[in-house]
């Protein structure tokens, strides 16, 4: 089946009552007919449900659609994007051992390798993102993963999936890419080797801002290792969320083709404005890294960021006149959505660190929803003049 149809028709068996729409299993337990069968759905190895901690319907459903979709053999779903990340690592590192990664990583991510995994013994370096030649020299025996992000969130910078492969392999690493921001609509890094794909459920795969999930897709034997710790340390998502997931993947790729064409629109329309210094979109030329973008996504994504005249009082200013785009910390809404990082989401960082991964005062990002084209340009413009 193609994605869409696929998307669609997945579905777990039709119980007795031959519902249409699957329903919502909420139970955190299942029943036995005997003994025996009770003994056999209690060996791990067996497929048979037991507790909602270790596997449910709803939750299999939705995390098998979302393995088909990125060509993966196996999934594993979490409560949150970040209970997947967190999940990755705790299952596959031991004291002593290295991530690579670089700067331009999620918030929580960062302060994951920077605040909570030294605490056990394990120690991340960054490098540079465009600049490949030089992460081998970074790579020590002790370095067992390399972790990524592309588009990466601020900057929407590209990174080329295939030559950071080729680096991974040469030097044994699991590589890890975190693709919530392109979706597989867009992009697909197991087809340039990525090892393990993680999703930050709660964006567009929800796509209306109402359940937090997240998903890590690979091997059979990567996600058996992983699941053996999510099993037992209780990241699961709840069965209401994986159903809710799970009905809205039935829309995702019409979604996705929506929020890539008006954000293209709006991209190309921003460069043209006298109050906007620059702007970044994947998928328009001036894109430093376009032609990697184009050879590895087939959709530029919702995400456009651009700079305005001023600095961060300008940017304050450009929030406070929006009338229809929300002011929220979240994005891949079907809701367009505008914040100001230097003054929320990086607001912790030093000036300096901040240029670092890209964000200048004046830098705007705005997750580009479903409303009509036209009424986002005109109140982003509105509030620009
Ligand atoms: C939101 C997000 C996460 C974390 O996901 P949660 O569901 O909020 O825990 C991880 N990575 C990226 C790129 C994100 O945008």
């Amino acid at each position: 089946m193609k994605k869409e149809t696929q998307l669609i028709r997945t579905q777990i068996p039709r119980s007795e009552n031959r519902e249409h729409s699957v329903p919502l299993y909420l139970t955190s337990s299942y029943t036995f007919e005997d003994a025996d069968q009770m003994a056999a759905c209690f060996n791990e190895e067996q497929e048979g449900y037991v507790y909602s901690r270790y596997s449910n319907p709803n939750v299999t459903e939705f995390g098998q659609k979302v393995a088909d979709l990125e060509g993966a053999e196996a999934s594993w779903v979490t409560a949150s994007g970040m209970a997947a990340i967190f999940s990755t690592f705790g299952a596959l590192l031991e004291m002593g051992d290295e991530i690579l990664s670089v700067q331009s990583i999620f918030g929580s991510t960062h302060r994951l390798f920077t605040e909570i995994l030294p605490k056990w013994g394990i120690k991340t370096t960054y490098v540079a993102f465009d600049q490949l030649e030089t992460w081998e020299a970074a790579i020590t025996p002790q370095c067992k993963i390399l972790y990524l992000e592309t588009p990466t969130n601020p900057g929407v910078d590209i990174i080329d999936l295939a030559a950071a492969n080729a680096i991974a392999k040469k030097h044994n690493l699991i590589f890890i890419v975190d693709n919530c921001f392109a979706t597989p609509v867009n992009q697909r890094p197991a087809d340039f080797g990525a090892d393990l794909v993680i999703h930050s459920a709660t964006k567009y795969f929800d796509g209306q801002g109402r359940v937090m999930g997240g998903v890590i897709l690979g091997s059979h034997e990567l996600i058996h290792e992983i699941q053996g710790f999510a099993r037992h340390t209780g990241p699961a998502i709840s069965p209401f969320n994986a159903w809710v997931l799970s009905k809205s993947l039935e829309t995702l790729v019409i979604r996705i083709e929506r929020h890539n064409s008006n954000a293209l629109e709006i991209a190309k329309r921003l460069e043209k404005h006298i109050h906007v210094k620059s702007v970044k979109y994947p998928f328009l030329k001036s894109h430093p890294q376009y032609d990697i973008a184009k050879r590895q996504m087939s959709g530029g994504g919702g995400v456009v960021t651009f700079e305005i005249e001023g600095g961060l009082d300008q940017g304050k200013t450009f929030l406070n006149q929006l009338e229809i785009l929300s002011l929220t910390a979240n994005l891949g809404d079907t809701r367009s959505i505008a914040t100001h990082p230097a003054s929320t989401t990086h607001s912790k960082l030093t000036n300096e660190d901040r240029l670092k991964v890209g964000i200048t005062p004046g830098l705007i990002r705005i997750s580009v929803g479903l409303e009509n084209v036209e009424d986002i340009w005109e109140d982003i413009t509105q509030a620009l003049d």
